[in-house]
Protein backbone atom coordinates (compact mmCIF):
# COMPACT_ATOMS: atom_id res chain seq x y z
CA UNK A 1 0.00 0.00 0.00
CA UNK A 2 1.35 3.15 -0.88
CA UNK A 3 1.24 5.76 1.96
CA UNK A 4 0.44 9.49 0.43
CA UNK A 5 -2.95 6.82 -0.27
CA UNK A 6 -3.49 6.37 2.91
CA UNK A 7 -5.69 8.79 5.09
CA UNK A 8 -7.27 8.98 8.62
CA UNK A 9 -10.52 9.74 7.25
CA UNK A 10 -11.86 9.20 3.42
CA UNK A 11 -15.02 11.33 2.69
CA UNK A 12 -17.45 10.15 -0.28
CA UNK A 13 -19.23 13.34 -2.16
CA UNK A 14 -18.52 17.03 -1.26
CA UNK A 15 -21.86 17.95 0.27
CA UNK A 16 -23.21 19.95 3.42
CA UNK A 17 -22.37 16.58 5.42
CA UNK A 18 -19.16 15.69 4.39
CA UNK A 19 -18.02 19.06 4.28
CA UNK A 20 -18.81 19.54 7.82
CA UNK A 21 -17.86 16.31 9.16
CA UNK A 22 -14.21 16.91 7.12
CA UNK A 23 -14.05 19.92 8.43
CA UNK A 24 -14.30 19.36 11.98
CA UNK A 25 -12.17 16.00 11.70
CA UNK A 26 -9.64 18.69 10.48
CA UNK A 27 -10.30 21.34 12.91
CA UNK A 28 -10.67 19.31 16.24
CA UNK A 29 -8.10 16.47 15.76
CA UNK A 30 -5.65 17.45 12.48
CA UNK A 31 -6.85 14.75 10.81
CA UNK A 32 -5.11 13.94 7.36
CA UNK A 33 -8.90 13.81 5.91
CA UNK A 34 -9.53 13.07 2.08
CA UNK A 35 -12.48 14.51 0.36
CA UNK A 36 -13.73 12.32 -3.15
CA UNK A 37 -16.23 14.48 -5.18
CA UNK A 38 -17.51 12.57 -8.63
CA UNK A 39 -18.90 16.06 -9.89
CA UNK A 40 -16.28 18.90 -11.80
CA UNK A 41 -17.75 21.47 -8.36
CA UNK A 42 -17.77 20.77 -4.35
CA UNK A 43 -20.49 21.44 -2.53
CA UNK A 44 -23.21 18.77 -3.88
CA UNK A 45 -26.91 20.84 -3.59
CA UNK A 46 -24.99 23.76 -2.84
CA UNK A 47 -22.81 24.24 -5.78
CA UNK A 48 -24.06 26.97 -8.29
CA UNK A 49 -23.67 27.44 -12.24
CA UNK A 50 -23.43 30.58 -14.29
CA UNK A 51 -24.81 30.92 -17.73
CA UNK A 52 -23.40 33.85 -20.66
CA UNK A 53 -20.97 34.84 -17.46
CA UNK A 54 -23.64 36.41 -15.84
CA UNK A 55 -26.56 34.48 -14.84
CA UNK A 56 -25.84 32.24 -11.45
CA UNK A 57 -28.18 29.99 -9.99
CA UNK A 58 -28.32 27.50 -7.27
CA UNK A 59 -29.52 24.29 -7.33
CA UNK A 60 -30.36 22.98 -3.99
CA UNK A 61 -30.49 26.16 -1.41
CA UNK A 62 -33.41 28.69 -1.62
CA UNK A 63 -33.91 29.40 1.91
CA UNK A 64 -32.37 28.08 5.27
CA UNK A 65 -34.44 28.97 8.43
CA UNK A 66 -32.79 29.43 12.07
CA UNK A 67 -29.38 31.36 11.36
CA UNK A 68 -29.83 34.21 13.37
CA UNK A 69 -26.98 35.05 15.26
CA UNK A 70 -27.90 33.04 18.86
CA UNK A 71 -28.52 29.80 17.00
CA UNK A 72 -26.84 26.74 17.06
CA UNK A 73 -26.94 25.70 13.70
CA UNK A 74 -25.68 29.43 13.28
CA UNK A 75 -23.06 28.97 15.47
CA UNK A 76 -22.10 25.78 14.11
CA UNK A 77 -21.45 27.27 10.95
CA UNK A 78 -19.59 30.01 11.78
CA UNK A 79 -17.31 27.55 13.21
CA UNK A 80 -16.41 25.17 10.41
CA UNK A 81 -16.24 28.42 8.11
CA UNK A 82 -13.92 30.83 10.95
CA UNK A 83 -16.56 33.41 10.65
CA UNK A 84 -16.52 33.41 6.96
CA UNK A 85 -19.84 32.91 5.77
CA UNK A 86 -22.47 35.14 6.61
CA UNK A 87 -26.17 35.31 5.93
CA UNK A 88 -28.44 37.80 4.81
CA UNK A 89 -32.34 37.74 5.93
CA UNK A 90 -34.86 36.81 3.17
CA UNK A 91 -37.03 40.43 3.34
CA UNK A 92 -40.89 39.47 4.83
CA UNK A 93 -42.87 37.94 3.94
CA UNK A 94 -40.59 35.05 3.38
CA UNK A 95 -43.15 32.78 1.75
CA UNK A 96 -46.35 33.61 0.19
CA UNK A 97 -49.13 30.89 -1.05
CA UNK A 98 -51.01 31.60 -3.84
CA UNK A 99 -54.48 30.02 -4.25
CA UNK A 100 -57.40 30.45 -6.35
CA UNK A 101 -58.40 33.59 -5.66
CA UNK A 102 -56.56 33.83 -2.32
CA UNK A 103 -53.10 35.03 -0.71
CA UNK A 104 -51.55 33.97 2.07
CA UNK A 105 -48.16 36.24 3.51
CA UNK A 106 -46.21 34.77 5.75
CA UNK A 107 -43.93 36.84 8.23
CA UNK A 108 -41.18 36.18 10.65
CA UNK A 109 -41.93 35.05 14.13
CA UNK A 110 -44.24 32.89 15.85
CA UNK A 111 -46.98 35.19 17.07
CA UNK A 112 -47.33 36.97 13.68
CA UNK A 113 -47.52 33.44 11.92
CA UNK A 114 -50.28 32.26 14.78
CA UNK A 115 -52.26 35.67 14.34
CA UNK A 116 -51.67 36.17 10.14
CA UNK A 117 -53.93 32.61 10.49
CA UNK A 118 -56.36 33.42 12.90
CA UNK A 119 -57.14 36.68 11.34
CA UNK A 120 -58.03 34.31 8.17
CA UNK A 121 -59.91 31.64 10.20
CA UNK A 122 -60.81 33.38 13.89
CA UNK A 123 -63.17 30.23 14.19
CA UNK A 124 -60.29 28.48 14.34
CA UNK A 125 -58.20 29.97 16.93
CA UNK A 126 -57.71 27.50 19.72
CA UNK A 127 -57.14 24.76 16.88
CA UNK A 128 -54.02 26.83 15.42
CA UNK A 129 -52.50 27.77 18.84
CA UNK A 130 -52.50 24.18 19.46
CA UNK A 131 -51.21 23.54 16.28
CA UNK A 132 -48.45 25.91 16.71
CA UNK A 133 -47.61 24.07 19.90
CA UNK A 134 -47.77 20.65 18.59
CA UNK A 135 -45.21 20.90 15.99
CA UNK A 136 -43.06 22.45 18.47
CA UNK A 137 -43.89 19.85 21.04
CA UNK A 138 -42.60 16.97 18.25
CA UNK A 139 -39.72 18.95 17.38
CA UNK A 140 -38.34 19.14 20.94
CA UNK A 141 -39.18 15.93 21.74
CA UNK A 142 -37.26 14.60 18.35
CA UNK A 143 -34.70 16.73 19.68
CA UNK A 144 -33.88 15.57 22.85
CA UNK A 145 -34.39 12.00 21.33
CA UNK A 146 -31.74 12.53 18.88
CA UNK A 147 -29.18 14.57 21.11
CA UNK A 148 -29.13 11.53 23.56
CA UNK A 149 -29.00 8.49 20.66
CA UNK A 150 -26.36 10.68 19.56
CA UNK A 151 -24.83 10.97 22.63
CA UNK A 152 -25.11 7.41 24.05
CA UNK A 153 -26.64 4.95 21.41
CA UNK A 154 -29.89 3.48 22.55
CA UNK A 155 -30.93 5.80 25.53
CA UNK A 156 -33.30 7.76 23.62
CA UNK A 157 -35.88 5.11 24.59
CA UNK A 158 -35.66 6.68 27.98
CA UNK A 159 -36.88 9.89 27.17
CA UNK A 160 -40.64 8.69 26.17
CA UNK A 161 -40.97 9.72 22.79
CA UNK A 162 -44.73 11.61 22.14
CA UNK A 163 -46.20 10.36 25.43
CA UNK A 164 -49.11 12.81 25.44
CA UNK A 165 -52.53 11.64 24.61
CA UNK A 166 -51.74 13.65 20.99
CA UNK A 167 -49.06 10.75 19.99
CA UNK A 168 -51.19 8.63 17.90
CA UNK A 169 -51.12 11.82 15.19
CA UNK A 170 -47.81 12.36 15.89
CA UNK A 171 -46.61 9.48 14.75
CA UNK A 172 -48.81 9.93 11.59
CA UNK A 173 -49.34 11.72 8.49
CA UNK A 174 -49.79 15.58 8.15
CA UNK A 175 -53.08 14.82 6.55
CA UNK A 176 -54.51 12.09 9.81
CA UNK A 177 -53.42 14.99 12.11
CA UNK A 178 -54.67 18.03 10.14
CA UNK A 179 -57.95 16.16 9.80
CA UNK A 180 -57.61 15.78 14.12
CA UNK A 181 -56.92 18.97 14.26
CA UNK A 182 -58.80 21.61 11.88
CA UNK A 183 -62.22 21.86 10.57
CA UNK A 184 -61.27 24.33 7.75
CA UNK A 185 -60.15 22.42 5.22
CA UNK A 186 -58.38 25.61 3.49
CA UNK A 187 -56.73 25.93 6.80
CA UNK A 188 -55.10 22.81 6.84
CA UNK A 189 -54.32 23.17 2.93
CA UNK A 190 -52.44 26.65 3.95
CA UNK A 191 -50.74 24.55 7.05
CA UNK A 192 -49.30 22.21 4.55
CA UNK A 193 -48.22 24.77 1.90
CA UNK A 194 -44.64 24.19 2.31
CA UNK A 195 -44.87 20.67 1.45
CA UNK A 196 -42.91 21.08 -1.33
CA UNK A 197 -39.87 21.60 1.50
CA UNK A 198 -39.89 17.53 1.86
CA UNK A 199 -41.47 16.39 -1.48
CA UNK A 200 -44.59 14.17 -0.37
CA UNK A 201 -48.33 15.78 -0.25
CA UNK A 202 -50.27 15.92 3.29
CA UNK A 203 -51.75 12.22 2.73
CA UNK A 204 -47.77 10.77 2.81
CA UNK A 205 -45.52 13.38 4.39
CA UNK A 206 -44.85 12.51 8.49
CA UNK A 207 -46.08 14.80 10.73
CA UNK A 208 -42.59 15.25 12.15
CA UNK A 209 -40.90 16.07 9.30
CA UNK A 210 -43.59 18.52 8.82
CA UNK A 211 -43.25 19.95 12.34
CA UNK A 212 -39.15 19.88 11.92
CA UNK A 213 -39.49 22.30 8.64
CA UNK A 214 -42.54 24.30 9.87
CA UNK A 215 -40.50 25.54 12.98
CA UNK A 216 -37.27 25.84 11.11
CA UNK A 217 -39.15 28.56 8.98
CA UNK A 218 -41.19 30.16 11.14
CA UNK A 219 -38.83 32.73 12.01
CA UNK A 220 -37.87 33.67 8.61
CA UNK A 221 -35.75 32.63 5.95
CA UNK A 222 -31.85 33.33 5.61
CA UNK A 223 -29.67 33.17 2.26
CA UNK A 224 -25.90 33.28 2.60
CA UNK A 225 -23.85 36.43 1.15
CA UNK A 226 -22.91 35.81 -2.35
CA UNK A 227 -24.98 32.83 -2.64
CA UNK A 228 -25.10 28.97 -2.03
CA UNK A 229 -21.85 28.24 -2.87
CA UNK A 230 -20.45 30.46 -0.15
CA UNK A 231 -21.20 27.46 1.74
CA UNK A 232 -18.66 25.07 0.06
CA UNK A 233 -16.22 27.75 -0.52
CA UNK A 234 -16.13 28.85 3.05
CA UNK A 235 -16.17 25.40 4.72
CA UNK A 236 -13.50 23.95 1.99
CA UNK A 237 -10.91 27.00 2.81
CA UNK A 238 -10.82 25.71 6.20
CA UNK A 239 -10.66 21.99 5.29
CA UNK A 240 -7.27 23.19 2.93
CA UNK A 241 -6.00 25.63 5.37
CA UNK A 242 -5.86 22.62 8.00
CA UNK A 243 -4.32 20.03 5.10
CA UNK A 244 -7.25 18.55 4.26
CA UNK A 245 -7.75 17.40 0.66
CA UNK A 246 -10.65 17.61 -1.73
CA UNK A 247 -10.39 15.67 -5.04
CA UNK A 248 -13.70 16.82 -7.76
CA UNK A 249 -13.86 14.52 -10.98
CA UNK A 250 -13.34 11.68 -8.39
CA UNK A 251 -16.30 8.91 -8.66
CA UNK A 252 -15.68 6.29 -5.68
CA UNK A 253 -16.98 2.86 -7.35
CA UNK A 254 -16.88 0.62 -4.64
CA UNK A 255 -15.91 1.12 -0.83
CA UNK A 256 -13.03 -1.87 0.20
CA UNK A 257 -14.54 -4.44 2.88
CA UNK A 258 -12.45 -6.51 4.31
CA UNK A 259 -14.62 -8.65 7.09
CA UNK A 260 -16.74 -6.74 7.34
CA UNK A 261 -14.32 -4.21 7.57
CA UNK A 262 -14.35 -0.52 5.66
CA UNK A 263 -10.62 -0.53 4.48
CA UNK A 264 -11.07 1.92 1.48
CA UNK A 265 -12.23 2.77 -1.84
CA UNK A 266 -11.41 2.64 -5.30
CA UNK A 267 -12.21 5.91 -7.16
CA UNK A 268 -12.44 6.33 -11.17
CA UNK A 269 -10.60 9.53 -11.12
CA UNK A 270 -11.69 11.69 -14.62
CA UNK A 271 -7.98 12.60 -16.63
CA UNK A 272 -7.29 14.37 -20.00
CA UNK A 273 -7.84 11.56 -21.93
CA UNK A 274 -10.59 8.95 -19.61
CA UNK A 275 -10.55 7.61 -16.32
CA UNK A 276 -7.97 5.69 -14.32
CA UNK A 277 -8.42 4.17 -11.48
CA UNK A 278 -6.90 4.68 -7.82
CA UNK A 279 -7.45 3.02 -4.58
CA UNK A 280 -6.60 5.02 -0.84
CA UNK A 281 -6.94 3.11 2.34
CA UNK A 282 -8.04 4.27 5.89
CA UNK A 283 -9.98 2.92 8.85
CA UNK A 284 -12.44 5.81 8.83
CA UNK A 285 -14.76 6.09 5.79
CA UNK A 286 -17.27 8.44 5.81
CA UNK A 287 -20.11 8.12 3.07
CA UNK A 288 -22.24 11.54 2.41
CA UNK A 289 -23.29 10.14 -1.01
CA UNK A 290 -26.96 8.92 0.29
CA UNK A 291 -28.28 6.30 1.06
CA UNK A 292 -29.20 4.81 -2.27
CA UNK A 293 -25.92 5.05 -3.57
CA UNK A 294 -24.05 4.06 -0.68
CA UNK A 295 -25.62 0.41 0.01
CA UNK A 296 -27.14 0.00 -3.91
CA UNK A 297 -23.83 0.79 -5.73
CA UNK A 298 -20.36 0.77 -3.34
CA UNK A 299 -21.37 -2.09 -1.42
CA UNK A 300 -22.98 -5.27 -2.62
CA UNK A 301 -23.38 -7.69 0.85
CA UNK A 302 -26.49 -8.93 1.79
CA UNK A 303 -27.30 -6.43 4.50
CA UNK A 304 -27.22 -3.65 1.69
CA UNK A 305 -29.35 -5.12 -0.41
CA UNK A 306 -32.04 -5.26 2.20
CA UNK A 307 -31.96 -2.09 3.06
CA UNK A 308 -31.88 -0.80 -0.36
CA UNK A 309 -35.49 -3.02 -0.94
CA UNK A 310 -36.53 -1.13 2.43
CA UNK A 311 -36.15 2.11 0.95
CA UNK A 312 -37.91 1.03 -2.63
CA UNK A 313 -40.91 -0.37 -0.54
CA UNK A 314 -41.53 3.14 0.93
CA UNK A 315 -43.74 5.48 -0.77
CA UNK A 316 -41.85 7.78 -2.68
CA UNK A 317 -41.36 10.81 -4.00
CA UNK A 318 -41.05 11.99 -7.27
CA UNK A 319 -38.10 14.18 -9.95
CA UNK A 320 -38.38 18.08 -10.60
CA UNK A 321 -38.06 20.17 -13.35
CA UNK A 322 -36.63 23.67 -12.67
CA UNK A 323 -37.01 26.95 -14.98
CA UNK A 324 -33.71 28.88 -14.70
CA UNK A 325 -34.38 32.33 -15.81
CA UNK A 326 -32.42 35.29 -16.26
CA UNK A 327 -34.24 38.63 -15.60
CA UNK A 328 -33.73 41.74 -17.60
CA UNK A 329 -34.04 43.94 -14.14
CA UNK A 330 -34.34 43.43 -10.45
CA UNK A 331 -37.80 41.95 -9.81
CA UNK A 332 -38.34 44.42 -7.37
CA UNK A 333 -39.84 46.51 -9.77
CA UNK A 334 -42.80 44.03 -10.06
CA UNK A 335 -43.41 44.14 -6.35
CA UNK A 336 -41.26 41.08 -5.51
CA UNK A 337 -38.93 41.26 -2.67
CA UNK A 338 -37.12 38.26 -2.88
CA UNK A 339 -39.53 36.03 -0.74
CA UNK A 340 -40.78 32.78 -2.08
CA UNK A 341 -43.87 32.47 -4.06
CA UNK A 342 -45.73 29.13 -3.93
CA UNK A 343 -48.71 28.89 -6.37
CA UNK A 344 -51.10 26.19 -6.46
CA UNK A 345 -54.08 25.33 -8.66
CA UNK A 346 -56.10 23.82 -5.55
CA UNK A 347 -56.26 23.63 -1.90
CA UNK A 348 -55.97 19.90 -2.56
CA UNK A 349 -52.64 19.11 -2.16
CA UNK A 350 -52.93 15.21 -2.70
CA UNK A 351 -54.68 16.17 -6.07
CA UNK A 352 -51.63 18.88 -6.97
CA UNK A 353 -49.29 16.20 -6.33
CA UNK A 354 -51.01 13.37 -8.01
CA UNK A 355 -51.59 15.60 -11.06
CA UNK A 356 -47.84 16.88 -11.48
CA UNK A 357 -47.26 15.27 -14.78
CA UNK A 358 -50.07 18.07 -16.28
CA UNK A 359 -47.49 20.03 -17.29
CA UNK A 360 -47.10 18.29 -20.11
CA UNK A 361 -50.61 18.39 -21.69
CA UNK A 362 -52.09 20.73 -19.77
CA UNK A 363 -51.92 23.66 -16.54
CA UNK A 364 -49.17 23.10 -14.35
CA UNK A 365 -50.62 22.33 -10.90
CA UNK A 366 -48.04 24.09 -8.36
CA UNK A 367 -44.83 26.26 -8.86
CA UNK A 368 -42.31 27.19 -6.46
CA UNK A 369 -40.71 30.57 -7.32
CA UNK A 370 -37.35 31.70 -6.20
CA UNK A 371 -34.99 34.73 -6.28
CA UNK A 372 -31.44 33.86 -5.99
CA UNK A 373 -29.95 36.93 -7.11
CA UNK A 374 -31.79 39.45 -4.93
CA UNK A 375 -31.09 37.26 -1.46
CA UNK A 376 -27.58 37.00 -2.66
CA UNK A 377 -26.30 40.33 -2.35
CA UNK A 378 -23.72 40.22 -4.90
CA UNK A 379 -24.68 39.77 -7.95
CA UNK A 380 -25.39 42.21 -10.46
CA UNK A 381 -27.43 40.47 -13.13
CA UNK A 382 -30.80 38.96 -11.87
CA UNK A 383 -32.14 35.59 -12.07
CA UNK A 384 -35.47 33.39 -10.82
CA UNK A 385 -36.30 29.91 -10.56
CA UNK A 386 -39.38 28.05 -10.98
CA UNK A 387 -39.63 24.65 -9.87
CA UNK A 388 -42.66 22.07 -10.19
CA UNK A 389 -42.33 18.04 -9.18
CA UNK A 390 -42.91 15.55 -12.30
CA UNK A 391 -42.19 11.96 -12.83
CA UNK A 392 -38.92 10.91 -13.90
CA UNK A 393 -40.40 8.47 -15.81
CA UNK A 394 -41.22 11.17 -18.49
CA UNK A 395 -38.04 11.52 -19.25
CA UNK A 396 -37.22 8.31 -19.30
CA UNK A 397 -37.01 7.27 -22.98
CA UNK A 398 -33.55 9.96 -22.98
CA UNK A 399 -32.09 8.53 -20.03
CA UNK A 400 -29.62 6.81 -22.25
CA UNK A 401 -29.05 9.76 -24.24
CA UNK A 402 -25.67 11.87 -22.87
CA UNK A 403 -26.26 14.85 -21.18
CA UNK A 404 -26.83 18.12 -23.33
CA UNK A 405 -27.17 15.92 -26.41
CA UNK A 406 -30.88 14.08 -26.01
CA UNK A 407 -32.24 15.53 -29.29
CA UNK A 408 -34.79 17.92 -30.78
CA UNK A 409 -37.97 15.81 -28.97
CA UNK A 410 -36.25 16.19 -25.25
CA UNK A 411 -35.52 20.20 -25.73
CA UNK A 412 -39.04 20.39 -27.42
CA UNK A 413 -41.00 18.85 -24.62
CA UNK A 414 -38.20 20.86 -21.99
CA UNK A 415 -39.75 24.22 -23.78
CA UNK A 416 -43.09 23.32 -23.91
CA UNK A 417 -43.30 22.64 -20.03
CA UNK A 418 -41.05 25.95 -19.26
CA UNK A 419 -43.35 28.01 -20.67
CA UNK A 420 -46.33 26.67 -19.24
CA UNK A 421 -44.62 27.31 -16.06
CA UNK A 422 -43.91 30.75 -17.01
CA UNK A 423 -47.58 30.97 -18.16
CA UNK A 424 -48.35 29.93 -14.75
CA UNK A 425 -46.20 32.85 -13.26
CA UNK A 426 -47.34 35.38 -15.45
CA UNK A 427 -51.10 34.69 -14.57
CA UNK A 428 -49.94 35.63 -11.25
CA UNK A 429 -47.22 38.45 -11.69
CA UNK A 430 -48.07 40.02 -14.35
CA UNK A 431 -44.85 41.67 -16.51
CA UNK A 432 -43.28 38.53 -14.95
CA UNK A 433 -42.41 37.21 -18.69
CA UNK A 434 -41.80 40.50 -20.25
CA UNK A 435 -38.62 40.46 -17.89
CA UNK A 436 -37.04 36.86 -18.91
CA UNK A 437 -33.89 37.31 -20.90
CA UNK A 438 -32.65 33.95 -20.79
CA UNK A 439 -34.02 30.73 -20.00
CA UNK A 440 -33.61 26.99 -19.77
CA UNK A 441 -34.93 23.95 -18.07
CA UNK A 442 -33.52 20.88 -15.82
CA UNK A 443 -35.08 17.80 -15.87
CA UNK A 444 -34.93 14.83 -13.48
CA UNK A 445 -32.09 13.72 -15.79
CA UNK A 446 -30.27 16.40 -15.13
CA UNK A 447 -30.57 16.38 -11.31
CA UNK A 448 -29.41 12.13 -11.93
CA UNK A 449 -26.28 13.39 -13.96
CA UNK A 450 -24.91 16.27 -12.09
CA UNK A 451 -25.75 14.40 -8.58
CA UNK A 452 -25.73 10.71 -9.31
CA UNK A 453 -29.18 10.51 -7.83
CA UNK A 454 -31.00 7.21 -9.17
CA UNK A 455 -34.22 9.18 -10.82
CA UNK A 456 -33.77 12.13 -9.77
CA UNK A 457 -35.07 12.13 -6.33
CA UNK A 458 -33.55 15.40 -4.81
CA UNK A 459 -34.41 14.61 -0.92
CA UNK A 460 -33.23 11.05 -0.84
CA UNK A 461 -35.35 8.98 1.73
CA UNK A 462 -38.74 9.77 1.58
CA UNK A 463 -40.61 11.71 4.27
CA UNK A 464 -42.71 9.26 4.86
CA UNK A 465 -43.73 8.88 8.88
CA UNK A 466 -42.29 5.21 8.50
CA UNK A 467 -38.53 6.98 8.20
CA UNK A 468 -38.30 7.20 11.68
CA UNK A 469 -38.43 3.73 12.23
CA UNK A 470 -35.57 2.87 9.60
CA UNK A 471 -32.63 1.71 11.54
CA UNK A 472 -29.84 2.22 9.01
CA UNK A 473 -30.51 6.23 9.12
CA UNK A 474 -27.99 6.89 11.39
CA UNK A 475 -24.72 7.39 11.11
CA UNK A 476 -23.05 4.00 11.64
CA UNK A 477 -23.66 1.08 9.49
CA UNK A 478 -23.75 -2.25 9.92
CA UNK A 479 -20.14 -2.08 8.29
CA UNK A 480 -17.17 -1.24 10.48
CA UNK A 481 -15.50 1.65 10.24
CA UNK A 482 -17.66 2.68 7.54
CA UNK A 483 -20.13 5.68 8.66
CA UNK A 484 -22.91 8.24 6.75
CA UNK A 485 -23.25 11.73 7.05
CA UNK A 486 -25.78 13.22 4.70
CA UNK A 487 -29.27 13.88 4.98
CA UNK A 488 -29.97 10.08 4.49
CA UNK A 489 -28.02 10.04 7.86
CA UNK A 490 -30.54 12.26 9.56
CA UNK A 491 -33.10 14.71 7.85
CA UNK A 492 -33.08 16.49 5.02
CA UNK A 493 -32.42 20.18 4.01
CA UNK A 494 -29.35 22.45 5.07
CA UNK A 495 -29.78 22.02 8.66
CA UNK A 496 -30.07 18.72 8.56
CA UNK A 497 -27.41 17.99 6.39
CA UNK A 498 -25.53 20.55 8.59
CA UNK A 499 -26.23 18.08 11.41
CA UNK A 500 -25.74 15.33 10.03
CA UNK A 501 -21.78 16.28 10.20
CA UNK A 502 -21.51 17.14 13.46
CA UNK A 503 -22.82 13.58 14.46
CA UNK A 504 -20.98 11.70 12.27
CA UNK A 505 -17.87 13.37 12.95
CA UNK A 506 -18.66 13.21 16.77
CA UNK A 507 -19.12 9.05 16.28
CA UNK A 508 -16.10 8.76 14.67
CA UNK A 509 -13.79 10.89 17.24
CA UNK A 510 -15.74 9.18 20.07
CA UNK A 511 -19.21 10.37 21.67
CA UNK A 512 -20.21 11.47 23.43
CA UNK A 513 -16.74 13.86 24.53
CA UNK A 514 -16.61 14.98 21.38
CA UNK A 515 -20.21 15.65 20.74
CA UNK A 516 -20.04 18.01 23.97
CA UNK A 517 -16.18 19.48 22.54
CA UNK A 518 -17.60 20.04 19.19
CA UNK A 519 -21.25 22.43 20.61
CA UNK A 520 -18.91 24.11 23.52
CA UNK A 521 -15.85 25.24 20.32
CA UNK A 522 -18.97 26.43 18.35
CA UNK A 523 -19.82 28.79 21.30
CA UNK A 524 -16.61 29.56 22.08
CA UNK A 525 -15.77 30.45 18.63
CA UNK A 526 -18.67 32.87 18.94
CA UNK A 527 -17.84 34.28 21.88
CA UNK A 528 -14.51 35.01 20.38
CA UNK A 529 -15.63 36.81 17.36
CA UNK A 530 -17.64 39.11 19.28
C1 LIG B 1 -34.05 21.60 -5.87
C2 LIG B 1 -33.69 21.55 -4.42
C3 LIG B 1 -34.06 22.57 -3.57
C4 LIG B 1 -33.70 22.55 -2.24
N1 LIG B 1 -34.02 23.63 -1.45
C5 LIG B 1 -33.60 23.65 -0.17
C6 LIG B 1 -33.81 24.80 0.64
O1 LIG B 1 -34.32 25.82 0.17
N2 LIG B 1 -33.43 24.75 1.94
C7 LIG B 1 -32.84 23.65 2.50
O2 LIG B 1 -32.53 23.66 3.70
N3 LIG B 1 -32.61 22.55 1.74
C8 LIG B 1 -32.97 22.52 0.44
N4 LIG B 1 -32.71 21.43 -0.34
C9 LIG B 1 -32.13 20.22 0.30
C10 LIG B 1 -30.65 20.34 0.56
O3 LIG B 1 -30.00 20.96 -0.51
C11 LIG B 1 -30.07 18.95 0.78
O4 LIG B 1 -30.85 18.22 1.69
C12 LIG B 1 -28.65 18.97 1.30
O5 LIG B 1 -27.84 19.90 0.62
C13 LIG B 1 -28.07 17.57 1.15
O6 LIG B 1 -26.73 17.55 1.58
P1 LIG B 1 -25.93 16.19 1.67
O7 LIG B 1 -24.80 16.39 2.58
O8 LIG B 1 -26.84 15.07 1.95
O9 LIG B 1 -25.27 15.94 0.25
P2 LIG B 1 -25.62 16.28 -1.27
O10 LIG B 1 -25.75 17.73 -1.45
O11 LIG B 1 -26.71 15.39 -1.73
O12 LIG B 1 -24.25 15.84 -1.93
C14 LIG B 1 -23.85 14.51 -2.13
C15 LIG B 1 -22.59 14.57 -2.97
O13 LIG B 1 -22.09 13.26 -3.16
C16 LIG B 1 -21.56 13.19 -4.49
N5 LIG B 1 -21.48 11.79 -4.85
C17 LIG B 1 -22.50 10.92 -5.08
N6 LIG B 1 -22.02 9.72 -5.40
C18 LIG B 1 -20.66 9.81 -5.37
C19 LIG B 1 -19.62 8.89 -5.62
N7 LIG B 1 -19.87 7.63 -5.96
N8 LIG B 1 -18.34 9.32 -5.53
C20 LIG B 1 -18.05 10.61 -5.18
N9 LIG B 1 -19.04 11.53 -4.95
C21 LIG B 1 -20.32 11.12 -5.02
C22 LIG B 1 -22.56 13.97 -5.31
O14 LIG B 1 -22.03 14.37 -6.55
C23 LIG B 1 -22.82 15.15 -4.38
O15 LIG B 1 -21.91 16.20 -4.60
C24 LIG B 1 -33.01 21.44 -1.70
C25 LIG B 1 -32.61 20.40 -2.55
C26 LIG B 1 -32.91 20.47 -3.89
C27 LIG B 1 -32.39 19.41 -4.80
Amino acid sequence: MESRNKYDAILIGSGLGSLTAGALLTLQQKQKILILERHSKVGGFTHVFKRQGKYTWDVGLHYVGEMNAESMPRMIFDYITAGALQWNKIPDPYDTFIYPGNKIELFSGRKIFTDTLIKVFPEEAEAIRQYVSDVFHVVSVNMKNIVLDKMYSGLSILNKPFSSPRSKYLHGTLEEYCRYRFRNKQLAAIISSQWGNYGLPPESASFLIHSIIATHYINGGYYPAGGSKSIPDTISAVILKHGGTIKVNSRVSRIIVENNTAAGVVVLEKKENGFSETEYYSDCIISGAGARITFGELLRDPKSIEIINQINSLKQSTGTVTAYLGLSENPSGLGLNGGNIWIYDSYDHNKNFANRNSSIEGKPQLAYVSFPSVRSGTETEHTAEIISFIDYEVFAKWADNPCKKRGEDYEDLKNRIMDKLIDLVESKIPGFASKITYKELSTPLTTEHYSGNKFGYIYGIPSVPERKDLKFISNRTHIKNLYLTGADSGTHGIAGALFSGVFAAAEVMGKPKSLIKIFSEAKKFKKRSR
